[in-house]
């Protein structure tokens, strides 16, 4: 049983599986969760082992209860209490405006975003708890710039979701503060993941690349670098806080 268990929501690309090869890196057991793509999922986990690192895989779907109920069980069976979550399951759903949008978008986005990183939060609240004979832990929840500046006038569904991660980060942090835990969130700008080509927008990347102070995208493994650092003891007096990692934007 490792010290150190970091369970990674949706670690099977993008920012997630760069986050958990990095905390393979840095001595952490990480549990990542997936919902459909088990190929891939696995493919980040042996990459772990194969580099001296303890890693595993559940599917869990981040909005169904059950499902990421027993994941954290299998987790804390398997690796031990997690001292670490990165609540970092998300979808943006189509870029499109209010007028356009189905009702269908908004319950799926509002359910993996938000309601996924409460269950998450919650189950690893249940264990880090020094309320429950837990030793504490870090929590990093996954907003994005779009939450405070209103999604740019594409997607508000987005942007409102991860607005609601802002209140839970900033609430979470004041509830649980004296039971060891803290509580951050990342606002990361643009990042270079294929969720922009998910969303339908071609060329995304390039057309707003002109807001961005600094003039480049965001690499993975640079918001890997700062959820890292946010987990870290070393930065153990902040709490509350919903950093942004966006080139200035
Ligand atoms: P991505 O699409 O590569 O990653 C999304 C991850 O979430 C994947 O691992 C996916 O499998 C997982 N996921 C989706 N639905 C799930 C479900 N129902 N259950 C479990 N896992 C599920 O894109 P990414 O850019 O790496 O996104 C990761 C997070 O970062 C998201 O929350 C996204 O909103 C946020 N974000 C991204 C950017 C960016 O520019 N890339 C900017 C701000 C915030």
């Amino acid at each position: 049983m490792s010290e150190k268990v970091l369970v990674v929501t949706g670690g099977s690309r993008g920012i997630g599986a760069a986050t958990a090869r990095l905390a393979g890196q840095r001595g952490y057991s990480v549990a990542i969760t997936y919902s459909g793509q088990q190929e891939t999922a696995e493919g980040v986990v042996n990459e772990i082992r194969l580099a001296g690192g303890t890693a595993l895989a559940l599917r869990a779907d981040a909005a169904n209860e059950n499902e990421v109920i027993a994941a954290f069980q299998t987790i804390e069976k398997e690796l031990g209490n997690p001292t670490a979550l990165f609540n970092n399951a998300g979808i943006t759903g189509p870029i499109c405006q209010l007028e356009d949008l189905e009702l269908d978008v908004l319950d799926q986005v509002l359910a993996i975003n938000v309601r996924g990183a409460f269950l998450a939060a919650r189950e690893a609240v249940r264990r880090m708890s020094t309320r429950h004979n837990g030793q504490g832990g870090a929590i990093v929840n996954m907003s994005s710039r779009a939450g405070q500046l209103g999604g740019g006038g594409e997607w508000i569904h987005y942007a409102a979701s991860k607005a609601a991660i802002d209140a839970m980060t900033i609430g979470l942090a004041r509830e649980v503060g004296k039971d060891g835990i803290r509580v951050n969130a990342v606002a990361p700008g643009l990042i270079d993941t294929d969720i922009h080509e998910r969303a339908g927008g071609g060329g995304r990347l390039e057309r707003l690349l002109p807001g961005v102070p600094m003039a480049r995208v965001g690499k993975p493994e640079e918001v890997a670098e700062l959820v890292l650092s946010l987990l870290d003891p070393a930065l153990g007096y902040v709490s509350g806080a919903i950093i942004p990692i966006s080139g200035g934007r």
